[in-house]
């Protein structure tokens, strides 16, 4: 029989060995190197892949000097403060410019968009100004160089226009077709693989018997995953049975760049994870101070990374975006994600105790005189996955917080930077 290790509960506020969020985090990050391979795609299919490349822009941005207004394109020099008599030479448009000359005492009719001629460097708006056959009567005050776009006013030639590790978002896409780039260098997609281990869990279309649950994590597993951009492997629910935990995570393992599993990390009987874990690699295995979320397992088999998660279905969201979503993204090439935390009023009471930092869910509104806010979504048991589907952000509680009295100040993570 094996000798039984006491192993110190999370619960416990005695436990000096927990590890702060900020330390699970830096020990994570340390020991993750960027893929250092990629694939070349057309921009569209590029969206919301990582830049292995920096993009340089093969051209100025706007490619000449052109009008910002439907108007008249004049010469400086001929403007004065009183009314001006100008003759209409030609007319430019947006892709068909004016090929003459322009004199002293000349203008062109111009388009938004059209080409400024070189003679001229100042637009006049067509609302001031009077039109009599070909003669322009200009009216009011005018400054020179006024609604003019310059040559290579947005980006010059050469510019680092994204930098490499950038998550390309759609205006990303629309800025390279601007410069005429059809086809980007992205990192390779990430291979993850996940399963479920429980005896307890039933997949949808099963009956349940007494004491039996649906398999919920494999299927917010599965949506992180998918925002993520990364290519989904899912292996299903394992029993709680040391061989095929295993084979399981074997065969995951030769599979998949990173490999993710929730349940059985805890102290029970049947938890075997970290177990199969230290017998086929390396195992980091952590109690962190933080609520939702028991121990978390960490390591490494062969070349693939391994996140153990814990069991509860509010537990596997909040470690995952906290720890799990930062190495994907570091992984992946993507350079210092950002993460957006808010300042505002809880209207409600806060229940905390100190000595865990807290996610709780929370849903920021506005009220009535247009201030954002944050309420609680109300029970915060680990289990209740209901709370994260109200909720539409993280209420943060630092370590130390005691709990709060209704409209304190408290920091939150919007969910919309989470991906
Ligand atoms: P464990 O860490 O395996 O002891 O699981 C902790 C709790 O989470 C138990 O109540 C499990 O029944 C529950 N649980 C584990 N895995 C899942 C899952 N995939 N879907 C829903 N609940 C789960
Ligand atoms: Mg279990």
């Amino acid at each position: 029989m094996s000798k039984f290790i006491p192993q110190p509960s999370c619960a416990d506020p005695e436990d000096k060995n927990r590890l702060s969020i900020d330390a699970a985090r830096d020990r994570i990050s340390a020991l993750i190197k960027p893929l250092n391979s990629w694939q070349r795609y057309p921009i569209r299919d590029a969206l919301d892949r990582v830049l292995y490349q920096d993009i340089i822009s093969p051209i100025n941005v706007p490619a000449h000097n052109n009008s910002a207004m439907d108007g008249y394109a004049v010469r400086s020099d001929d403007i004065n403060d009183g009314s001006l008599n100008l003759k209409q030479v030609g007319t430019a448009f947006a892709g068909k410019p004016f090929k003459g000359k322009i004199n002293s005492g000349e203008c062109i009719r111009i388009m938004t968009g059209a080409v400024v001629p070189n003679q001229c460097n100042t637009i006049i708006m067509q609302e001031q100004v009077d039109i009599n056959d070909d003669i322009v009567t200009i009216h009011g005050h005018h400054r020179k160089g006024q609604h003019v776009r310059y040559v290579g006013e947005d980006i010059k030639t050469g510019a680092v226009v994204l930098a490499a590790g950038r998550r390309l978002v759609p205006s990303d896409i629309g800025l390279l077709s601007s410069l005429g780039i059809a086809d980007v260098n992205v990192t390779r997609r990430l291979r993850v693989a996940f399963f479920s281990t429980g005896d307890e869990l039933k997949s949808t279309g099963e009956s349940l018997e007494v004491g039996q649950i649906y398999d919920s994590n494999r299927y917010t597993l599965f949506g992180m995953l998918k925002r993520l951009g990364v290519e989904i492997l899912d292996m299903g629910v394992v029993p709680d049975q040391k061989a095929i935990l295993r084979q399981t995570l074997a065969d995951a393992a030769q599979q998949a760049d990173v490999v993710i599993t929730s349940g059985g990390v805890s102290v029970g009987d049947a938890d075997y994870v970290k177990e199969m874990l230290a017998e086929l690699g390396q195992v980091d295995f952590w109690k962190i101070a933080m609520r939702p979320g028991r121990p978390l397992a960490f390591g490494k088999i062969n070349n693939s990374l391994f996140f153990g998660l814990p069991g509860n279905p509010v537990s596997v969201m909040v470690t995952f975006y906290q720890f799990v979503t930062p190495a994907l993204r570091k992984l992946m090439g993507e350079s210092k994600p950002d993460s957006i935390t808010l300042q505002v009023t809880c209207t409600d009471k806060i229940r905390k105790r100190p000595g865990r930092f807290e996610y709780q869910r929370g849903i920021l509104f506005t009220d009535n005189d247009g201030q954002t806010k944050v309420k609680t979504t109300g029970s915060q048991g680990s289990g209740i996955l209901s709370s994260m589907s109200n909720a539409n952000c993280f209420i943060l509680l630092d370590e130390q917080c005691d709990g709060l009295a209704a409209n304190s100040i408290v920091s939150v993570q919007p969910f919309s930077g989470l991906i």
